[in-house]
Formats: structure tokens, sequence, C-alpha cells
């Protein structure tokens, strides 16, 4: 289905069941198209008429809401959420009340607080009749759906390939009734879920249907990578005491005021240290690599175990340590692997 044949369907199928009654398109003058475009972010169609209807009956022009004190707006907000959107409409309405008209490009609009590229071009294709695209939530739908459009949308090239769609399919004539007639399709029929395929006007040209990829499309975001860290610890143990060797880590940080064994992120680190301390290194028993998993990263830790035979000799300066009897010293606060970890090795009687 070519750019026309879509353009033509959506507006027959909008003549029919488009939604006219709503109350900003019975006067789509600038200044109240912008108000509902901007109450129409992430909030249905049917909470946003009562507020709207309120809203510009107490500030019917830009001018007088440009000069109501911010308190009044967001008293009138109150209930819709996102209150950013609130205060970015006033303080817009007080630099466009200054103007010596309505903002009428792109530019212009994006210029001011809160406007984004797609609310600038429904208010100039439905106030000003100029040929503009749109990409809102709605419209993304229905053009990934139609296109089988591949890809996170909030992907930067998915974003691109979307705008240049919408750019596409976006009418030279009618523009204003278009660009409501796609915004009604994604909402009415073309649903997030079980969309009324059999009742849409493109469903002849529709990949996503055809291909029976509907379910599947928009694809979601992508699961995030947490990343991985590789460290040391380091297990200085008195074998015939079962004591375990621990520090307190810093209170700023990863385990902040724990105890926890020394840590190190490099495995020369450990031997080193172990040199100074009058460990032989060759003594050391490195354990396979475990993972503990935090909110943001995966620690992924090699326990190394050096028994004492004479941990007297352990000098350590400057750094508040204590030697821990497993299950004596309840009172000490210790990382959840470092208490697992001292379990096991009390079990394997080290
Ligand atoms: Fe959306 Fe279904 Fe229409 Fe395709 S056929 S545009 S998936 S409603």
């Amino acid at each position: 289905m070519n750019a026309k044949e879509f353009q033509e369907k959506l507006l027959d199928w909008f003549d029919q069941h488009g939604r006219k009654e709503l109350p900003w398109r019975q006067q789509p003058a600038p200044y109240r198209v912008w108000v509902s475009e901007i109450m129409l972010q992430q909030t249905r169609v049917s909470t946003v008429i009562p507020y709207y209807q309120k809203f510009t009956a107490r500030f019917p022009a830009v001018e007088t809401l440009a000069s109501a004190p911010l308190d009044e707006v967001l008293h009138l907000w109150s209930g819709l959420g996102y209150y950013a959107r609130a205060r970015n409409l006033h303080e817009a309405a007080r630099i466009v009340a200054g103007l010596r008209a309505f903002p009428s490009s792109v530019d212009d609009l994006c210029a001011l607080p809160g406007i984004g590229k797609s609310t600038a071009g429904a208010i100039l294709s439905i106030a000003f009749g100029q040929r503009q695209p749109i990409l809102d939530g709605n419209v993304r739908r229905v053009l990934i759906r139609f296109q089988a459009v591949d890809g996170w949308p909030g992907d930067a090239r998915v974003e691109r390939e979307l705008w240049q769609l919408s750019e596409a399919y976006t009418p030279k004539k009618r523009v204003a009734d278009y660009t409501q007639a796609i915004m009604d399709l994604g909402a009415a029929l073309c649903t997030r879920s079980q969309p009324g395929c059999r009742r849409c006007p493109v469903q002849t040209g529709c990949r996503a249907f055809h291909g029976g990829r509907v379910g599947e499309l928009p694809a979601p975001r992508p699961k995030k990578r947490i990343p991985a860290r590789k460290s040391f610890l380091l297990v200085i143990t008195d074998a015939r005491e079962q004591l375990f060797y621990l520090e307190r880590r810093p209170a700023g940080g990863l385990w902040g005021g724990l105890w926890s064994f020394p840590e190190y992120s490099e495995k020369a680190e450990v031997e080193y240290t172990c040199r100074l301390r009058g460990i032989d290194p060759l003594s050391l028993r490195w354990l396979p690599e475990r993972r503990h998993t935090f909110t943001h990263f995966h620690l992924d830790y090699t326990p190394v175990v050096a028994p004492l035979e004479n941990p007297i000799n352990l000098v350590m300066e400057g750094i508040r340590s204590l030697w821990y009897k497993a299950g004596l010293d309840e009172r000490y606060g210790l990382p959840a692997p470092v208490t697992r970890l001292i379990a096991q090795l009390s079990n394997d009687k080290l």
C-alpha cells in the first residue's frame, strides 16, 4: 500500500469514525491545541477531557494563562500528574504572551519549555494546516506495525526511521484531519494490546498483520546488560583457631562500614600484599570465581585462602581490623558473600 492509499483509507475512516466531538477539536486554535497536546502526553483522552474543559474555561487564552499565578495553574492540574508539564506550560505561556504572534515554526515552538518536535508538529498541522509530521506514542505504534519496523523505538536508529516514515506518510492536503486520524487509529484500533485489526482501514497493507507479528511489535525495551566487575577477596585465616581476618570497609562505597575480607582488583596485588605481610604466595589457595549481583553490576570475586601458621606475625597498620570467629562474633555486620564464605570454609575445616 503506497502513501497515497494509506492517507485516503485513513481519512475515509476518520470521516466516519474520527472523534470529532473532542473539546479541543471544536476550535482548533494554536493555544487550545497546544494545551490539549500537553495534557494528552502520557494521559488517556477520557481523563483529559474534564481537565481540559476546566482549564480552558479558566484560561481561555494564552494571556490569561500567562498572567495567572503558578499555584492556580497547578491547582487546576491536580490529579493529572506529571506536574512539570503544567510548570512548563505556564512558563511557555509567559514567553508566548510577550511575542507578537503565536510561534508558527517547528524551531520556534521547540524553543519553548515543554514542547518537543512531535508536539510542535501536532500544533502546526492541526492549528496552522502546515504539512508537519508527528510521532507521538500512538503514531509510533501504527507506523511500526504497518511497516513491521524492528528494534526498540527508543533506539536512535529506529527513531530516525520512524520520523522518515511519518514524514513520507503525511499528506499535503487535509493535513489537520490526517494528523488527528492517525492519532485516533493508534488510540482506537491499533492499541497496545488486543488491536482491532479486523476493523482497521489500512489492514490490507499492514506488514505486521500479514506477517503475524502484531503481538511482538513494537519491540520492547531491551533488557540492560549489567556490567561485571572482577575482584579478589583475600581470606587470611588462623587455621588452628578457625579465625578469619576482616577489615572494616570505608563508610562510603560498596559494603560501606561492613567488615569484609580485604579486596583487591588484581591477582598481582594479592600476591604483592601477601609478600609484604610475610605470606608466601605459593601457599595461597585460589578458589573458583563466584558471582554476587548488585542492582547495577555483578561482582565476580575469587576467594584466595591464605592459611597462617603464626598469625601473630601479621602486621596491619592504620587499618581497623579484627580476627573474626564464626558463630561467636554476631555483633559485626558482614556482607552476605563474606558470611557465606566463612560458613563454607568453617565447615570445610579450612
Ligand atoms: Fe495496527 Fe492491526 Fe491496523 Fe496493522 S492492521 S495498523 S496492527 S490495527
